[in-house]
């Protein structure tokens, strides 16, 4: 199918899309990498009368390293996190979730702004996010405001924004020192949105589990974190007994849905092998490197 009429606006600013969108009356939506939008407006799940096309704006794509945080534009393109050697270094969890998202090619136009704001309940930076302890900046005809990711993601395809909001920036706090990570995902194919995936970091300090932070995708509405897991971990160095109590904390928080490609059994299942596995590359890494 082909989408219905629209009209089109090439936004040079952010108050050129702020203005196109508060003065369409709810009526517009922003386009960016177009690859989950142009489906929705083929299949006319959505028929917007104007898209503001936001990827002509000057310095909203970027990736910059500051002493505490790293801030991304959220024009940034999946491929761009993926290859970015600030996000290798400091948030190597990132660039390897990012080898999940999709194909090279959606890699190559979908964006992180984008990815975020569609909220899809199966996809990777959503989770990345939660797990990040993401600050997410927004712009709207009344100035400028911060949402945390925690507060973020309301419901399925969901987020706190409203119409006439851009989402502008990313802002993801560096991470504890001697911090590993894992991640683990499994999805029918390569580049298929995933059936369950799970991302971990463990900082350690003198052999014990300083901080765990879990989040989990596929497997409920939203990304989200499994705080009672995570507080299980903490305080002590990982065991096999720790591990499986773990497994099951993971297993006891998800909610999810049976659908075409899999059972809510099985996709709660895997959200425990997986966190097992995920937890114990994270601690695996977070472990002094032999001299
Ligand atoms: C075949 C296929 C497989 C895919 N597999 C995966 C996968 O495995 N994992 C995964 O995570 N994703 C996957 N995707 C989705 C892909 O990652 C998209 O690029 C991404 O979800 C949306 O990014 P976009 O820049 O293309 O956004 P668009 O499609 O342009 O926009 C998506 C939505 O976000 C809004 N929006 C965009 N930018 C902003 C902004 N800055 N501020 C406010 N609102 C904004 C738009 O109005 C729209 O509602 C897949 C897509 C396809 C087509």
């Amino acid at each position: 199918m082909k989408p219905a009429a629209f009209d089109y606006v090439l936004a040079d600013s952010i108050e050129m899309v702020v203005r196109s969108l508060a003065d369409s009356g709810g009526d517009a939506k922003i386009i960016a990498g177009g690859q989950s939008l142009v489906p929705m407006l083929n299949f006319r799940l959505l028929r917007p009368s104007i898209l503001v096309d936001i990827n002509r704006i000057p310095g909203l794509a970027f990736i910059e390293e500051g002493d505490r945080a790293i801030r991304i534009g959220a024009l940034t393109r999946h491929h761009q996190l993926e290859t970015s050697p600030v996000i290798a270094k400091h948030l190597p969890v990132l660039s390897a979730a990012m080898t999940h998202v999709a194909h090279l090619a959606i890699r190559n136009r979908g964006t992180i702004g984008g990815s975020l704001s569609h909220a899809d309940p199966a996809a990777e930076l959503p989770m990345m996010a939660r797990l990040l302890d993401a600050e997410l900046q927004v712009a709207s005809r009344s100035g400028r405001r911060t949402i945390k990711a925690r507060d973020f993601f309301l419901d399925a395809l969901t987020v706190d924004l409203g119409d006439d909001d851009i989402l502008t920036e990313i802002v993801l706090p560096k991470l504890p020192p001697n911090t590993g990570w894992g991640f683990e995902e499994v999805s029918r194919r390569s580049g298929d949105f995933a059936l369950a995936a799970v991302a971990v970091t463990l900082a350690v300090s003198g052999g014990a589990i300083a901080e765990a932070r879990i989040a989990l995708t596929g497997i409920g509405a939203t990304a989200k974190r499994a705080a009672e897991a995570e507080s299980l971990l903490v305080g002590l160095p990982l065991d096999p007994k720790v591990l499986e109590q773990v497994i099951g904390a993971v297993r006891g928080n998800v909610e999810p849905n049976t659908d075409l490609h899999a059972s809510a059994d099985y996709r709660r299942h895997l959200a425990g092998v997986l966190a097992g596995r995920a937890v114990t590359a994270a601690w695996r890494r977070a472990q002094p490197v032999a001299p």
